[in-house]
């Protein structure tokens, strides 16, 4: 088991660890020339180390002593078969995190062809080639055999993944490392701008927490092979002593602390919940330890937490994913191509599967696909989210239209009771009017009955008499009779439409609060200029006009104007046609108007005003005849205006001055 976790740490750790011997012209593998030797005290000089046995590394995997604070020494034997004599060869150590190495070049005569010192303990600005790799030429141009003699002092992993190479060899591959990174930090931009424009969509905090590790991931990363210190720390000490070890435990954190609000794992998985509690208040308490001791006394506790951490976030993912947690299947997926690629990059290291090609990026690729399948697991929770919110809506929409609905029809009964109220309110004015029409001519009639009746007593009544007085009776009985139709054709409850000259129309209005009117000695004048027919319900119209008219009476007999005048224009507009009511009582304050058509607002007193005219004028105009009604102050008073649309096909031009009087 303990070999385990360490072959476990080794391999997380060691994403760069590998071996290209490129033997086209440098005679035999790297490895198998290759011998080292512990120098326990770490002051052995490299005169002295030559004179030393070396042990043969018998392993055909990469050189790797795993955590130690020994220092070791590698000799290579060289054999340079190379044709061309003039061949630039180049030492290339695949591992960005070695502090400290010495190179020796010693040629067959034991003389020291180079000597070069490399490592992060070096400023960057010293290396030979400003790569993220150790990169340094090797002098063997011309020189057939020799020696390569490489120290090295580490608080990381003792591993030396090396490689010489030409220069065509160099450049090949650098480029194409170049080509993965960029493909590789690429992925981890677009996913971490994927997640910041999501975070700014919905405001959901686990994007938050999700770009939180994405970025620690990459710190890491960056640290890791190298790019951080090439682009980004530099030569900071503390950065390159302290960064690398603290970002694995902060990422660690990161992860955990992701996972727990993403899976809910309190609510489905309450024991593995309490054991990620624990896993993160170490993987913290690690990332502070990490930023203030040595790399060396942290690093195989932030190592084993780097190996232990996606194992624990995979068995909680797939116990979530039991309890139907939809997004949880992306979340296993991810930390499951993570651990696979993992698994794939020790196998190979082990031998117990064949080299192939880009195994050495495995271990990366599978980060990246991990990134990319937790960026789909929060994508698939907001197309739930998005699933569920279009539900409600949809079952939002429908309760209400119902509720509309219902409350349309409330309204419509509503707005037909006060019509009707309104219009019994106005047939208690118009008995009363009735009442006051009647009461002069009951009074003629009952004079000339009295006349007739005297003057036959007396035996005055002639034939003459007695037919003037009959022609009289009659044409006061006509009166009455046509005062009664008025009003009749009033009350009819018939609406239906018929196209209608409103100036025929304001007549009929005036003709019926004549009564009133007169008695209040109020002039009124009537202009028709309009030619068009409106379709209305005429009684409606009739009711809408006398409702006008006698608010303008109310307003003039309250304001006692003496010389109180009703004007009524009627003029055709654009589409329609326009018809207005104005009074000279002074207008509508500025306070009130606003209010006047709400229903039972008025100004009045209780026995005088209901407040439903104007509110039911502008119900019938605007939700029956489909027109608007609207008012302002005028000079001296208010006018309200009408204005209903032409049936300009069906109208008959009417040219009848007669409307143009003055009552
Ligand atoms: P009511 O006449 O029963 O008060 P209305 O709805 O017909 O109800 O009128 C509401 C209010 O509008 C009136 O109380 C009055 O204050 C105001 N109003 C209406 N017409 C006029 C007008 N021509 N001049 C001044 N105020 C008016």
């Amino acid at each position: 088991m303990k070999k385990l976790i360490f072959l476990f740490i080794v391999f997380t750790l060691s994403l760069q660890a590998s071996i290209h011997v490129l033997q086209n012209a440098l005679q035999s593998p790297i490895e198998k020339s290759i011998s080292y030797l512990e120098d326990t005290k770490g002051n052995l000089t490299y005169q002295q180390v030559q004179k030393l046995s070396f042990t043969p590394y018998t392993q055909e995997r990469s050189l790797n002593f795993g955590f130690t604070k020994l220092v070791y020494w590698f000799k290579i034997d060289l054999q340079n078969a190379s044709s061309q004599s003039d061949t630039h060869w180049w030492l290339k150590i695949d591992y960005p995190l070695l502090e400290l190495i010495d190179i020796y070049l010693i040629g067959p005569d034991q003389r020291v062809i180079t000597c070069k010192r490399m490592g992060t303990s070096q400023p960057f600005s010293s290396r030979e080639i400003a790569s993220h790799n150790f990169i340094s030429e090797l002098p063997l141009q011309n020189i057939k055999d020799a020696t390569l003699l490489i120290r090295v002092k580490t608080q990381s992993s003792m591993q030396l993944p090396l490689a010489i190479l030409s220069s065509e060899q160099l450049l090949e591959e650098t480029e194409q490392n170049n080509l993965f990174v960029g493909g590789y930090y690429g992925i981890f931009f677009i996913v971490l701008l994927y997640n910041i424009v999501l975070y700014i969509y919905t405001r959901d905090r686990d994007y938050l927490r999700y770009i939180l590790f994405i970025t620690s991931f990459i710190l890491w990363q960056l640290s890791f092979d190298g790019l951080g210190i090439k682009y980004f720390w530099g030569d900071d000490r503390w950065l390159i002593e302290h960064g690398s070890s603290a970002l694995i435990a902060f990422t660690a954190f990161c992860a955990l602390y992701f996972s727990r609000h993403f899976l809910n794992t309190a609510l489905y998985a309450p024991k593995i919940d309490k054991a990620i509690l624990l896993v993160m208040l170490i993987s913290l308490v690690m990332s502070v330890a990490s930023a203030i001791f040595p790399y060396g006394d942290v690093i195989p506790i932030n190592a084993a937490l780097a190996s232990f951490i996606p194992i624990v976030l995979l068995i909680a993912g797939m116990v979530v994913m039991r309890h139907e947690h939809r997004a949880a299947r992306f979340y296993v997926a991810g930390w499951s191509s993570f651990l696979i690629a993992t698994v794939i990059f020790a196998f190979n290291k082990f031998d117990l599967i064949p080299t192939f090609y880009g195994v050495n990026h495995v271990q990366q690729i599978g980060s990246a696909i991990e990134m990319i399948f937790l960026s789909l697991a929060l994508a698939d929770r907001v197309y739930l989210l998005q699933r569920e919110y279009i539900g409600k809506l949809n079952r939002l929409n429908d309760t209400l239209t119902e509720k509309v609905d219902h409350a349309l029809n409330e309204a419509r009964m509503k707005d037909r009771l006060f019509v009707q109220q309104s219009r019994l309110a106005a047939m208690g004015e118009m008995i009363e009017q009735i009442a006051h029409q009647w009461r002069q001519p009951l009074h003629t009639l009952a004079l000339i009955n009295q006349d007739m009746y005297i003057n036959h007593k007396l035996g005055k009544c002639d034939n003459e008499c007695f037919e003037q007085s009959h022609s009289r009776i009659d044409e006061h009985l006509q009166y009455l009779s046509k005062t009664i139709d008025d009003f009749r054709n009033f009350y009819k409850t018939d609406k239906s439409k018929s196209l209608e000259d409103l100036g025929e129309l304001a007549v009929d209005a005036l003709r019926l609060s004549d009564v009133f009117l007169k008695y209040a000695k109020i002039k009124t004048e009537l202009n028709v200029s309009a030619v068009n027919k409106v379709n209305i319900a005429k009684n409606e119209m009739v009711q809408v006009l006398m409702n006008l008219i006698k608010n303008a009476h109310d307003a003039i007999v309250e304001q006692r104007i003496s010389n109180g005048k009703v004007t009524i224009n009627v003029e055709d507009a654009g589409t329609g046609v326009k018809i207005s009511v104005e009074d000279n009582a002074g207008g509508i304050s500025p306070n009130v108007m606003e209010k006047i058509f709400d229903i039972y607002f008025t100004t009045k007193d209780p026995d005088k005003g209901t407040g439903l005219g104007l509110h039911m004028s502008r119900y019938i105009i605007e939700e029956s005849f489909g027109g608007k009604i609207s008012v302002e102050n005028i000079p001296g008073g208010a006018r309200f205006i009408i204005f209903l649309i032409g049936e300009e096909e069906q109208a008959l031009p009417i040219h009848d001055d007669s409307y143009r009087r003055n009552i």
